[in-house]
């Protein structure tokens, strides 16, 4: 039986082209090998459109249709290694978008179960997921329920400007759990915040910095 992996073409060009961007982020300071080397093995150029080959790898945000993009890799760095991920963890992820970000965290050994509220970019996404060998769940929904029916999580990650930190992530985060999770600031763009869930169910808080990321809504929509 062929193998759906055949359909999805990653050449040497595509490799060198990834090392440079992993080393792109080690030179300019980042130095959690971990998700290096989870960035040089997932290949980024699948997620983009193929035409757009040659920006796949450069440190920019990239429209992936229906108005949103996908993260730039410094940012998918930042978060990821917040959210310290270990092998087994099971993370629920919102804004699937292009699936990059979710397969960095697979890439990691994580069980991602990732929402998504715009119906085509779903469809979309499943089917290039399909093509790729990591075990990422998706779901077509509103982010701010989370999903009811796989909670307790151990790390979720948020991929959208979020106006607050949403009430039923946090009731489905475990204990010693971490949320990753930019939250807008009153200059138009997000603070990265880390969240930390305690034992007695209350939230300690870190902050990392200004990003800009696609407002989280509610609902779904098929635009
Ligand atoms: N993690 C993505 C980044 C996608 S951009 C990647 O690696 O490509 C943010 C995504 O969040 C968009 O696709 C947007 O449609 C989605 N989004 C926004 N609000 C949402 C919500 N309430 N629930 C689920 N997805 C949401």
């Amino acid at each position: 039986m062929p193998h759906k992996m055949n359909l999805i073409e990653d050449n040497y060009r595509h490799k060198g082209l990834r090392q440079q961007m992993v080393k792109q982020l080690r030179d300019g300071g980042f130095n959690d090998e971990r998700v290096l080397a989870a960035l040089n093995e997932v290949p980024r150029h699948v997620f983009l459109d193929s035409s757009f080959v040659e920006y796949a790898y450069s440190d920019q945000p990239f429209s992936i249709g229906s108005g949103q993009t996908i993260s730039q890799p410094s940012t998918v760095a930042v978060q990821t290694k917040l959210l310290n991920v270990e092998s087994g963890k099971k993370v629920l992820e919102v804004g699937t978008g292009s699936g990059y970000q979710a397969c960095v965290l697979a890439a990691m050994g994580a069980k991602v179960f990732s929402i998504e509220r715009q119906r085509n970019l779903y469809f979309r996404t499943k089917e290039i997921l399909e093509q790729l060998p990591y075990r990422v769940k998706t779901f077509l929904g509103d982010g701010y329920e989370g999903l009811p029916n796989w909670e307790p999580f151990d790390r979720i990650i948020i991929t959208a400007g979020a106006p607050f930190v949403p009430p039923k992530l946090v009731e489905q985060l475990k204990p010693g759990g971490i949320m990753v999770i930019p939250m807008d600031n009153s200059e138009g763009g997000q603070t990265m915040v880390r969240l930390t869930k305690q034992t007695d169910g209350t939230l300690t808080r870190e902050e990392f910095g200004s990003f800009k990321f696609v407002p989280m809504l509610t609902g779904t929509a098929s635009d």
